[in-house]
């Protein structure tokens, strides 16, 4: 071994996924330490006066900073490319930094309709609460974003692909269009996953995460994340958001997606590969109707998403005759897929949206997400994908008796 101090900045991807981010302690462990504290001690009442007025960096309470999110922090950081990565307790407490951290009364939000459930509530729910104006927009439709952001704005924030109808944005033309309008645009990119989309490159301002997804990829823990390159929404908003509202993530979770981030590249593709084989079994039927898959050059915007995405991604939704029931008696005639709102695990998950994650919206507004009473998503998992396919297959015949 050299003296030579590490050249992280040239490390490819994998490498980065199984080394970023590494700060060994004494014990020179081979795996990530994991630091269950709470607190931290000083030498002396100097020190801790030090700390407290920022003339020492160091570590105060795990409120504001732990070593092991620290390496998490740090890994996925290098990952995406961005200069700060800061973790949150979910996905959701991601989301909401991201918005309630720099907005108040009197500002503007648009986004793209086609959310997830939650990112939904918070949008055209809770924002309105506190005096903030929000705009939902056809994300799919530039003339819709184009006439949305002819006034100031201060926020814009999409999905892409969205949930669960996998419809595809224009990120470098909202981006541009959004920026024209003075907005920070924050891309929830937890379907593309960070290996197979940067939303940087595109001129996306904050890239979030629900780590909970394939970060972790295993069922084992919530976490989430949000990444940026904007020094001052750091210092300025985020940072004291996240120091006195407390949506931390814990060192135990963060533990945990540490290990997750090193084999997310291998899932990742392992996924991407299953689900086209999966996605391609679900088209040649006739008794399937629509299959959205981004990688499928059936779907109606195949050609962007592979501009924005390296493949398809692990969500496949599609339509199963006979509406509601018809859904009902397919998902519960399935052996092996587990019935489960979750997505991006090792195991295959399938959920019925419109009574499940957007059992909360109005049937009008389902529609214009392209939400049918018959869709289902299907998250496509690690099993050998000729078992998943027996067993679409054999639930499919199940569902037509
Ligand atoms: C799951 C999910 C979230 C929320 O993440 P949690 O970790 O469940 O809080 C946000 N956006 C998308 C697209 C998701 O799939």
């Amino acid at each position: 071994m050299s003296d030579a101090p590490p050249r992280e900045e040239s490390w490819r991807t994998a490498t980065r996924l199984v080394r970023g981010g590494i700060e060994r302690s004494q014990f020179d462990e081979t795996s990530e330490a994991l630091y269950l504290t709470s607190g931290y001690v000083y030498g002396s009442a100097e020190e801790a006066q030090r700390a407290f007025k920022g003339e020492d960096k160091r570590y105060i309470y795990s409120r504001y900073a732990n070593p092991t999110v620290t390496m998490f922090e740090t890994r996925l950081a290098m990952l995406e490319g961005a200069e700060v990565c800061v973790a949150t307790a979910s996905g959701m407490a991601a989301v909401f930094a991201a918005l309630a951290s720099q907005l108040k009364a009197g500002d503007r939000v648009v986004a793209s309709r086609a959310l997830f459930g939650s990112c939904h509530y918070i949008i055209s729910e809770l924002l309105p609460c506190y005096g903030i104006e929000t705009v939902l927009v056809d994300g799919t439709d530039l003339d819709q974003w184009k006439a949305a952001l002819g006034q100031r704005t201060h926020c814009v924030f999409l999905e892409t692909p969205s949930n669960p109808a996998l419809e595809i944005i224009d990120l470098k033309a909202v981006c541009d269009l959004s920026h024209d309008a003075g907005a920070c645009v924050i891309v929830d990119n937890v379907f593309a996953t960070p290996i197979l989309q940067k939303p940087f490159l595109f001129g996306a301002d904050i890239v979030m995460y629900s780590a909970t997804k394939h970060i972790d990829g295993q069922g084992r823990t919530l976490g989430g994340a949000i990444l940026t390159n904007d020094l001052d929404f750091v210092d300025t908003y985020l940072t004291p958001f996240m120091r006195h509202t407390g949506p931390s993530l814990s060192p135990f979770n963060a533990w945990v997606l540490l290990k997750g981030l090193e084999t997310l590249e291998l899932r990742v593709r392992q996924h991407c590969v299953n689900s086209r084989d999966v996605a391609e079994f679900l088209s040649a039927r006739n008794d399937v109707g629509r299959v959205l898959y981004p990688a499928l050059p059936s779907h109606p915007q195949h050609e962007l998403a592979m501009a924005q995405m390296s493949d398809g991604g692990n969500l496949v939704s599609f339509d199963i005759e006979g509406g509601r029931e018809g859904a009902f008696r397919f998902l519960n005639a399935l052996e092996l897929i587990d019935i489960s709102n979750n997505l991006g695990d090792a195991k295959s998950l399938i959920t019925h949206p419109a009574t499940t994650t957007h059992q909360r919206l109005e049937p009008e507004e389902r529609a214009r997400m392209g939400i049918t009473d018959g869709l289902v998503r299907l998250s496509v998992g690690l099993e050998d994908p000729d078992d998943v396919k027996e067993d679409l297959d054999r639930a499919l015949a199940a569902a037509k008796a």
